[in-house]
């Protein structure tokens, strides 16, 4: 079987947007048919020649902090059982938030392999919000910008790492 690929992260910081650019021109192609979900969770990928399952974990969205907490465990809980590789998605614009920690906690106790994504990282000058999340203990940041498709050939390099 091939590896599994899973995008976590809180809800906001790219992960959906991500997935589409790793996807590519497979999705699409699904966006032209109308009627058809532009947000899927699913799907076929490749790099290198290497193919792969991604999983966008994403999708439901709560008012409630809690109950959004509660909702982005799950989802992480549920991709780590089933990955491979666990790509952690965090908004650089933002920087380290409670739900970040809370999530890369639970990555680290799992053992998997983990890649850090620093996302929205849209120009040069925004490579110095990176550093900061050198203290999640995921290992080093990617800086990638799923808006403008940067870093995102850097990243799968160390996603297929893993495999
Ligand atoms: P998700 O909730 O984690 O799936 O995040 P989405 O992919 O839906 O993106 C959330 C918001 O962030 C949307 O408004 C996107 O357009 C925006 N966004 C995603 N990636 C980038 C990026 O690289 N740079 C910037 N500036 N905005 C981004
Ligand atoms: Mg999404």
């Amino acid at each position: 079987a091939n590896p599994v690929v899973a995008i976590v992260g809180r809800p906001n910081v790219g992960k959906s947007t991500l997935f589409n650019r790793i996807v590519g021109e497979r999705l699409a192609i699904v966006e032209d048919i109308p009627g058809v979900t532009r947000d899927r969770l699913y799907s076929q990928a490749e790099w290198l020649g290497k193919p792969f399952h991604l999983i966008d974990t994403g999708g439901i969205d709560f008012d409630d902090h809690d109950e959004l907490l509660e909702s982005i465990r799950h989802q992480a809980e549920l991709a780590v059982d089933e990955a491979d590789v666990i790509v952690l998605v965090v908004d650089g614009t933002v920087g380290i938030t409670d739900q970040d920690q809370d999530v890369a906690r639970m990555l680290f106790r799992s053992k998997k392999p983990v890649v850090l994504a620093v996302n929205k990282i849209d120009n040069p000058q925004r490579l110095n919000d990176v550093y900061e999340f050198y203290s999640l203990g995921m290992g080093e940041p990617m800086p990638i910008s799923g808006a403008h498709a940067t870093g995102i050939g850097d990243l799968l390099d160390e996603i297929i790492k893993h495999f």
